[in-house]
């Protein structure tokens, strides 16, 4: 299994090279060749299979043997084991067409885990192999943050430095950050906001010499073996509600189309997927985009979805790909256009073939509170405002055809405690595993925005770990 750069100009590399690289050097993202196939009789042989049973022979061609099958088998046992429910990401019937997947059973609490969680052990295998040491530097307003502290704590070949603006992420979420007691996680609150914390990390990035320096690292969500990890539950609940022989649908909640796009591949490589459904906060690209082909940035607005407030869906360039007949010179100029005018015009053609699998819809922060307060009314149940805007879009998005949606929970309620009382008047309490979060010490830096002072204090943590 070889992978090819959407900008079509970098090398072709195997999975390890792509699992360290992340993005491309000719600035594209990295997919498969061509996408290995499932066969219905594939499919059926799933039927009864555990989680890590299921993902390592999912994911077993995408590795295309660059770690060793007893060894990856292992760290895919390892990863799965770290969650807290043994069904890995259980479903839970919400109507009679209706269904909910829960992702949030990770260390962490939000379904960045799925994924980080293997990514951490696969980058300390292969690391190790090459006798290599890599420092991971990261920009969060919050999920991203903990999921990446968590996976990579205690790495011995790994020092991970994450920057948040400072007194700008939810108390839940710093501390989750910053109480975690590792010698190579460095926690750095800058004074400034989420775009100057992304300033100083891709300014970092584009110090050649600062970059060579110190190896630096990115496990954002462009990350593919991050994609490759989120294949897996798309294809667990496909065969759990009856694939082959029943069509199934998504509804996502999503800004950066990673979760979303790891549906794609499922249906790519033969899952019987009908419709995969955008759920879009009141920062909209996506739900416009997929309503008149067009793609056009304005500023992120604040919502109650942060993870989702992002103003460019960086994984859409990986359907773009496909939609522009795998022609990375083309996605090239495409591309650059859009970074130029803050604009792009797909065409009707290319439209209309993403509008035969994707649909998308929109819900604010009003729609956001009413949809937790009626699945709550209705059910009983507590959920998180990111998994409330997938629920909504399942509901929107159903066509009455007796299809199965399936919306992802991407966040655990205890998250985002202040939405989900607004919405219900109760206070959904943390996982008795975090219960103590608010007595844990916490260890943070604050530094000015400033890059020099960012690069010094990196610089002499990163030689004082490695020594
Ligand atoms: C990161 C995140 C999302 C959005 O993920 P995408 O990569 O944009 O699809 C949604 N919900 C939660 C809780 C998240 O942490």
């Amino acid at each position: 299994m070889r992978y090819v750069s959407t900008r079509g100009a970098a090398p072709a590399l195997a999975f390890d090279d792509v699992l360290l690289a992340g993005l491309a050097r000719d600035g594209g993202l990295y997919v498969p060749e061509s996408w290995p196939r499932l066969s219905a009789a594939d499919l059926r042989s799933f039927s009864g299979l555990e989680y890590a049973e299921l993902a390592e022979r999912i994911m077993t061609p995408f590795v295309g043997g660059r770690v060793e099958a007893g060894v990856f088998t292992r760290i895919v046992r390892e990863t799965y084991a770290a969650f807290e429910h043994g069904a890995v990401a259980p479903l839970r019937q919400l109507d009679g067409k209706t269904w909910l997947m829960e992702l949030f059973h990770g260390p962490t609490l939000a379904f960045k885990d799925v994924a980080l969680q293997l990514l951490g052990r696969l980058y300390d295998h292969v690391l190790r192999q090459r006798g290599q040491h890599v420092t991971i530097v990261g920009a969060t307003s919050g999920d991203t943050g903990s999921a990446a502290i968590e996976a990579f704590r205690d790495r011995p070949a790994v020092e991970i430095f994450m920057l948040h603006p400072y007194g700008r992420v939810s108390e839940v979420q710093r501390r989750q950050m910053t109480t975690v007691a590792a010698a190579n996680v460095f926690n750095i609150a800058i004074e400034g906001t989420f775009d100057d914390c992304q300033d100083l990390v891709k300014a970092m990035f584009n110090d050649l010499a600062f970059r060579d320096e110190l190896n630096l690292s990115a496990v954002n969500s462009i990350n593919w073996a991050r994609v490759m990890a989120q294949i897996v539950y798309y294809v667990w609940a496909a065969v759990a509600l009856g694939a082959p022989e029943r069509p199934i649908a998504f509804a996502v909640p999503t800004g950066n189309f990673g979760n979303i796009y790891a549906g794609y591949g499922a249906r790519q490589m033969g899952v019987p997927i009908e419709r995969l459904i955008v759920g879009s906060n009141r920062n909209d690209i996506l739900t416009r985009f997929f309503g008149s082909g067009r793609m056009q940035i304005e500023t992120v607005q604040p919502s109650l979805s942060p993870s989702m407030d992002i103003q460019v869906s960086s994984n859409l360039e990986r359907l773009l790909f496909d939609l522009y007949d795998r022609d990375g010179a083309a996605m090239a100029q495409a591309m650059a256009s859009f970074r130029r005018n803050g604009q792009l015009a797909i065409g009707d053609a290319r439209w209309q073939a993403a509008r035969a699998l994707f649909d998308a819809y929109r819900c604010d922060d009003k729609e956001t509170l009413a949809a937790i307060a009626s699945l709550h009314r209705q059910t009983g149940e507590l959920i998180d405002p990111h998994s409330a805007i997938g629920v909504a879009a399942a509901h929107l998005g159903a066509k009455g055809d007796g299809i199965p949606v399936v919306a992802l929970a991407t966040a655990h309620p205890a998250k985002f405690p202040d939405a989900v009382e607004r919405a219900t008047g109760q206070r959904p309490p943390l996982p008795a595993r975090l219960a103590d979060l608010f007595d844990r010490p916490e260890r943070v830096e604050i530094l000015p925005n400033d890059l020099r002072a960012v690069q010094a204090y990196i610089r002499d943590r990163r030689l004082k770990g490695a020594a």
